[in-house]
C-alpha cells in the first residue's frame, strides 16, 4: 500500500491529480510563484480529516489545509508537494444561537454564505477581509478587515474551535462561555497558526447585535498626513469609530474608475459609526470637527443603505480595481501594523519611498489600528518591478519593527514574511519553534510556512 492508495480507498473520487485542480491548491492570491501539492483531497468530516492526516502522519506526507485559496503570502505553496486537504466540503452552519450569541460552523463556511444565513437575525459577523474567504482560513491566519477597529480580529471573536492534530487525534478548545480562565488559551493558538499545528473543523463564533443605527461618511483632506491625524485624534477621543478607512489619492482615482464615482480624488477617509440614532449622530458630529480642524474638504453623510452599500463595495473592490491598472499583474501587498501614535510618520515616509521608486502603490488602510497596505501591481515578466516592490516593502517593514509594530496586521507570514520574524520575536521565535515540534514532531503541517528555518 502506499499513500495514495490509502487516501484513494478512504476518499474515492475526492481525491484529485488533475493539474488544474493541483495549479489551482498551489497559488493563492499572491505575487509568490504557483507550487502545487502532489493531489488534493476533499473530507466531508472530521473524522475523515483524521484519517487523512493520520495516513499522512504514516507516511510522512506534508499536508497544507486549504480554505478559499485567498491568502497573499504564499501560505497555500507546496514547498515540498504533499497533500492539500480542501476544506470546502465542509459548509454546514449546525447552530446558529441568538439566546447566547453564538454561531457554530464547519470551516469551510464563507464569509457572504454566513452573512447570508445571519440575515434576519438581528446579528451579525462583523470580521471580513476584502473577498470571500472562509471562516477556517480566516481563523488560520488571524484575519481581520475593516471593522476590526471596533469589534477585534478573528483572535476576539471565536470562542471555541475543533481541531484535528497532525496525529489525527480530535481536540476541542474553549467553550461556549463569553470568557474563560481554564489554562493555557489553547484556541488563541490555532487562531493565527496558518496550519502549521493542525487542521481546524468547527468553529464557534461570537456575533454582535446589529446596530440600531449606522452612519457612514467621506471626508478628504490636503494631505494624507491630514487624515491620517483625523483617525488619530477620532480613535484618542474614545469616538467608538466602525470603520475608519483611508485611501490616497492615487487609490481614489483607480477605484472612482473601477467602480464609476465621482469622489474628490484626494486623501480621503471611509468611515462608519454603529449605535442608537442619537449616538451616531453624536459620534460623527465629533468626528467631523476633528476632520475640519484638520483642514477636511467635506464631511458627506451616507445614510441610505444603497449610498452605504456603493461606498463599502468600491471599498472591497479596490484590490480588484488596483489589479486592472496592469493587465495580467499579480498584487504586491504590504501589510505593516504600527502603534497609532506613528501611522502618520510611518505613512508619509513610505510616500517618499514610493516616489523614489517610480512605482505605482495605491495607498489604503485600516487606519483606526495602524494597519496600512500599498497594493503593487507586479507583472510577473517584469523582474525590475517585482525587485523594487521588494525593496519598498524590506524599508517599510523596517521602520515598522523599528516603531515597535509589527511586519504584518492581518495577512500573516506564509513564505513572504518568514524573513522578518526573527527581527520581531527575538528570543520569542525558539518558544513558537518548541510549540510547533510538540505538536508536529514529524514536521507535516503546512511545512516552510511561518517559522523560518533554524540556524541550529
Ligand atoms: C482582495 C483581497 C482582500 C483581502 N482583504 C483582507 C482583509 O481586509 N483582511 C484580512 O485579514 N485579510 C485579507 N485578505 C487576505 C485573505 O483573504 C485572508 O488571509 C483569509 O483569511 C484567507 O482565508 P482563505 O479561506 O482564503 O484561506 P487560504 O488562503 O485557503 O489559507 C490561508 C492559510 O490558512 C490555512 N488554513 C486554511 N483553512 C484552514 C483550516 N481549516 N485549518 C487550518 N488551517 C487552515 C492554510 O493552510 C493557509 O496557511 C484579502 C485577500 C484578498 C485577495
Amino acid at each position: 500500500m502506499s499513500f495514495t492508495t490509502e487516501l484513494k480507498a478512504l476518499l474515492s473520487n475526492r481525491y484529485s491529480e488533475n493539474t488544474d485542480v493541483r495549479n489551482q491548491h498551489g497559488a493563492g492570491f499572491s505575487y509568490h510563484a504557483c507550487m502545487p501539492p502532489d493531489a488534493v483531497v476533499y473530507p466531508q468530516s472530521v473524522e475523515e480529516v483524521s484519517e487523512i492526516l493520520r495516513i499522512c502522519s504514516r507516511y510522512r506526507v506534508p499536508v497544507i489545509p486549504f480554505g478559499a485559496g485567498t491568502s497573499i503570502e504564499g501560505h497555500i505553496v507546496a514547498t515540498r508537494g504533499g497533500i492539500s486537504v480542501d476544506l470546502g466540503k465542509m459548509n454546514r452552519i449546525p447552530e446558529i444561537n441568538t439566546a447566547d450569541m453564538y454561531v457554530t460552523v464547519q470551516a469551510g463556511v464563507t464569509r457572504n454564505q454566513l452573512d447570508e444565513a445571519l440575515k434576519g437575525t438581528g446579528f451579525f459577523f462583523p470580521i471580513g477581509p476584502g473577498v470571500n474567504a472562509t471562516i477556517g482560513g480566516m481563523a488560520a491566519t488571524r484575519a481581520s478587515g475593516t471593522n476590526a477597529v471596533r469589534y477585534g480580529t478573528m483572535k476576539d471573536n471565536v470562542l471555541s474551535l475543533t481541531v484535528v492534530l497532525p496525529d489525527g487525534s480530535v481536540v476541542k478548545t474553549g467553550s461556549k462561555a463569553r470568557k474563560s480562565s481554564a489554562g493555557y488559551d489553547l484556541t488563541r493558538l490555532f487562531i493565527g497558526s496558518e496550519g502549521t499545528l493542525g487542521i481546524i473543523t468547527d468553529l464557534t463564533l461570537k456575533l454582535s447585535g446589529y446596530p440600531e443605527s449606522v452612519y457612514a461618511a467621506v471626508t478628504s483632506f490636503p494631505t494624507v498626513e491630514a487624515a491620517v491625524n483625523t483617525a488619530i485624534r477620532t480613535i484618542q477621543q474614545g469616538v467608538p469609530v466602525a470603520r475608519v478607512e483611508l485611501l490616497d489619492a492615487t487609490m481614489m482615482r483607480v477605484i472612482n474608475r473601477y467602480s464609476g464615482l465621482t469622489y474628490r480624488e484626494e486623501p480621503t477617509l471611509f468611515l462608519e459609526f454603529h449605535g442608537s440614532s442619537g449616538e451616531v449622530e453624536r459620534q460623527a458630529d465629533r468626528t467631523r470637527s476633528i476632520a475640519f480642524g484638520f483642514g477636511a474638504e467635506g464631511f458627506v453623510g451616507e445614510e441610505e443603505e444603497s449610498a452605504r452599500e456603493r461606498l463599502w463595495k468600491a471599498r472591497t473592490d479596490a484590490a480588484l480595481a488596483v489589479q486592472t491598472l496592469v493587465p495580467g499583474c499579480r498584487l504586491f501587498s504590504t501589510d505593516v501594523c504600527v502603534p497609532i501614535s506613528r501611522l502618520a510618520v510611518c505613512i508619509t515616509e513610505t510616500q517618499r519611498d514610493i516616489a523614489e521608486s517610480g512605482l505605482l502603490a495605491p495607498i489604503l488602510g485600516h487606519v483606526g489600528d495602524g494597519n496600512f497596505h500599498l497594493s503593487i501591481p507586479v507583472h510577473p515578466d517584469d523582474p525590475d518591478a517585482l525587485a523594487k516592490a521588494r525593496a519598498v516593502n524590506e524599508r517599510l517593514v523596517r521602520r515598522a519593527l523599528e516603531m515597535e509594530g509589527t511586519c504584518t496586521g492581518e495577512h500573516g507570514i506564509g513564505i513572504g514574511k518568514l524573513a522578518y520574524m526573527e527581527s520581531e520575536h527575538g528570543p520569542a521565535l525558539a518558544v513558537m519553534r518548541s510549540i510547533k515540534a510538540g505538536l508536529d514532531p514529524l514536521q507535516i503541517m503546512n511545512p516552510g510556512k511561518l517559522l523560518p528555518p533554524s540556524p541550529f
